[in-house]
Formats: C-alpha cells, sequence, structure tokens
C-alpha cells in the first residue's frame, strides 16, 4: 500500500515538473526568455540562448554606419548590410576577403597598426573608403579589440562622411562667397567716401571765401545759412573721415609687434591736438602688449577722446588710465568722471552708428567705439565698459601681453 502511494506522489511531482518545463519551453518559443539559470552542482549557472542575439544583430544591420568584424590577420569575418552598401560589393564577396582591398595602398601600413592597438582607437582623420566601381566615399573609422566567448578580432566602425563632407564645402562656399562680397562692399563703400571728400572740400573752400571776403554783402540771414552749411559740411567731413578710418581697418595688413603701452599713451597725450593739455592720469606700467601700432593708438585715442567729450557742461573732464595683467593678457582701463551710460546700452555701444546720447553737446558719429572693437578683435582681443549713468564710465581693452 505504501510502496503504491509513493508512486503516485513521484507521479504528481513529475507531471509537475514535465508542467513546469514545457512552460519554460513556450516561453523560449515566444522569445519572452533569453537566458537560463540552473541549478547544478557547482551552484547555479546561467545559460545565454542564441535568440538573445537577434536585438543586437538588428540593431547591428539598421545601423548608418558600416561594421565590421575582423580577425587578427584582418580578414572581414563579418560585414552589416551598410557596409556592403558603402563598398558597393556584395556581402558575400565581402566576407572572407581582406579588409585591406577597400582602402588605398599608402594606408594599409597605418591601418595594420590600428589593429595591433591594444586600447580603442578612433582615426579621426578622413579616410577614402574604395568601392567596386571605382568612387571613393569618405570615411571615418574606430577601432576595438575584441577578446570575448574565445573570440579574437577587431571590431570596425565605418562612419560615411559624404553628407557632413557636402555640408562643410556648401558653408565654405558661402563663407567664401561672403567674405569676397564684404570685402567688395568695403572697397566700394571706400572709394564712394574717398571720392566725396573733393566736392565737400570745394563746398567748405566756396562757403569760407563767402564768409570771408564776402562778408559785407551778406545779410544776417543769409549769413546764417552759410553757418548752418559750413557746420553740416563740417560734420559730413567728420563721418567720412570715420568711415574710411573704419574700412582701413579691414583693409590694410598690419605686422603685428610688441608695444610700450606705457610710451605709447604718453607720446599720444603729448601731441594728439584733442588731448593735449587734458587732466589724464596715466598710471606708470612697464606693460607690453602685442598689437598693431596704428589700430592700437587708434583704439587708445578713441577712449582717451570719449572720456573727455562725454563730460556735463561745467565739469572738468579727469581722465585715469592703468594696466591691469589678467591670465597672460593685459587688460588697459580708461576711467572718466563722465555722464556715464545705462548698463541696458552697454552692449549696444559698440555697434556702427549707435550712439546712446545724441545732443549737440556731445558731436559725433558713432563709429569710434565700433571701430574700437573691430581693431581689438582683429588684434586677437576684447573690449568691454563697465558704467552707470551718471557714475562716470571705465571702459576696456584686453589684449595678448609681449
Ligand atoms: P561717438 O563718440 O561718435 O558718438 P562712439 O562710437 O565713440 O561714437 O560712441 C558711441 C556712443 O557711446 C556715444 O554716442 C555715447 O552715447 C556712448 N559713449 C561712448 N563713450 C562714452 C563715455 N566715455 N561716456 C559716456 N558715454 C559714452
Amino acid at each position: 500500500m505504501e510502496k503504491t502511494s509513493d508512486l503516485k506522489a513521484e507521479i504528481v511531482e513529475l507531471k509537475a515538473r514535465l508542467a513546469e518545463a514545457e512552460e519554460t519551453l513556450n516561453a523560449i518559443r515566444g522569445g519572452e526568455v533569453d537566458a537560463l539559470v540552473v541549478s547544478g552542482s557547482e551552484g547555479d549557472q546561467v545559460f545565454t540562448l542564441k535568440g538573445a542575439e537577434m536585438p543586437y544583430r538588428i540593431l547591428v544591420e539598421e545601423m548608418n554606419q558600416g561594421a565590421l568584424m575582423l580577425s587578427p590577420d584582418g580578414t572581414i569575418l563579418y560585414a552589416n548590410t551598410r557596409f556592403a552598401v558603402l563598398s558597393k560589393t556584395p556581402l558575400e564577396q565581402v566576407i572572407g576577403t581582406s579588409w585591406q582591398q577597400f582602402f588605398p595602398a599608402d594606408k594599409h601600413l597605418q591601418l595594420e597598426s590600428y589593429l595591433r592597438a591594444q586600447e580603442p582607437v578612433s582615426a579621426m582623420e578622413e579616410l577614402s573608403l574604395q568601392a567596386a566601381d571605382g568612387a571613393s566615399c569618405p570615411v571615418h573609422l574606430s577601432f576595438r579589440t575584441m577578446s570575448a566567448s574565445g573570440v579574437e578580432g577587431v571590431s570596425v566602425i565605418v562612419t560615411d562622411l559624404t553628407e557632413r563632407k557636402q555640408s562643410e564645402d556648401a558653408l565654405r562656399k558661402t563663407s567664401e562667397e561672403l567674405f569676397e562680397n564684404n570685402v567688395a562692399l568695403e572697397a566700394f563703400s571706400y572709394s564712394v567716401s574717398h571720392d566725396m571728400r573733393a566736392p565737400l572740400r570745394s563746398m567748405q573752400g566756396m562757403v569760407a571765401i563767402l564768409l570771408e571776403n564776402h562778408a559785407v554783402k551778406l545779410n544776417p540771414e543769409a549769413k546764417m545759412y552759410l553757418d548752418r552749411i559750413k557746420s553740416s559740411a563740417t560734420r559730413l567731413d567728420r563721418l567720412i573721415h570715420d568711415v574710411l578710418a573704419y574700412s582701413k581697418l579691414t583693409r590694410d595688413q598690419n605686422e603685428i609687434a610688441t608695444f610700450d603701452l606705457d610710451k605709447m599713451m604718453r607720446e599720444m597725450v603729448e601731441t594728439y591736438p584733442n588731448l593735449r593739455g587734458a587732466d589724464i592720469e596715466i598710471v606708470a606700467s612697464s606693460a607690453q602688449v602685442r598689437g598693431y601700432e596704428v589700430p592700437l593708438s587708434q583704439c587708445i585715442s578713441n577712449l582717451l577722446g570719449n572720456a573727455l567729450k562725454f563730460v556735463p557742461s561745467g565739469r572738468v573732464p579727469c581722465v585715469k588710465v592703468w594696466t591691469e595683467p589678467t591670465k597672460g593678457r593685459l587688460r588697459i582701463w580708461v576711467q572718466d568722471n563722465g555722464i556715464g551710460i545705462l548698463p541696458k546700452n552697454h552692449g549696444t555701444i559698440f555697434d556702427v552708428f549707435t550712439r546712446v546720447n545724441s545732443s549737440k553737446e556731445y558731436e559725433g558719429t558713432g563709429l569710434g567705439l565700433s571701430m574700437v572693437k573691430k581693431a581689438v578683435e582683429k588684434m586677437g582681443g576684447h573690449v568691454g565698459v563697465e558704467s552707470e549713468l551718471g557714475q562716470g564710465s571705465r571702459f576696456w581693452i584686453e589684449l595678448e601681453r609681449g
């Protein structure tokens, strides 16, 4: 009796185990399971099922880059469809052949060294993949040595650079065209401004003759109109002068050199008519900067000129200049006791023809600071300002130290 019940119990247990095994088999068939953990005398063991590689295969086949698996001697063990498309070679003619056939002979030695590299290598230089029809395709390669599950080899990812190169070429072409247009435009504005000077000079000369030699015959109204023509002509002359100076900055090829700033500034203050005799304190320093002589002195004279100009009437302008070393560079500060500038305008005052204060009291063309910015940037530096309305201003330019 006991034996029968033992057998019955055994049958029930075996049936349960069979059901469990059937369930697992169904799960494997249905793709719900990709690994099994089996307990044995040596502990738990994990068995990966072949079907688990499927997603990776799909990923590699679908990716937009060519993928190769090479043996250590460079034979292609595996290639994805994208590589076959890039090389215009059927997959069956790719696999089993040497991968070097797809690259120019003068690159073979270099490519072999990548295969032997222990660390992953990214060959950033552009290589050309030779397609079966003789065409070549610009590519970038990355290599990774593999030694897993007993497989020795190197995986190579081939990135097609055709589209990137086309966009780069288009961008280069557009910027070259833009540059040429800019040069033509600057040459045009230069010659127009230059040619406007002669008729303007004759207008100024004739007005001067009328005012000086014929003053007695002029009634007050006629004299007032002539005075207005004279001051408008002076303004136009200043504008032409500034436009010419501005376009000269781009046109002229200057030689970079090292300058003793202290000496340069003191000479300017003693010789420039608009600076001579003004209260300008130059804090002594042995600082040297690298730049272009004419544009550099133009920058400093523009900043000093503005510092003396933008001062409320009745206040004596007081300007201080000093230098401050920054990381590998030198900052030149120009501080004034003038009208100051609202912070919201700090960004725009360096743009061409921008004048925040256009009252008659402060004449100008709005080109001075844009010239400073252009010249400083041409010398590889930066410009800036710190100011509050009514609190004076501190302009700075930063250049490479000499
Ligand atoms: P301009 O001096 O011919 O007006 P700039 O380009 O030199 O032109 O300056 C642009 C504007 O920036 C000026 O019109 C003025 O409003 C402001 N600005 C420049 N320098 C100063 C300064 N030191 N103090 C106050 N405002 C200034």
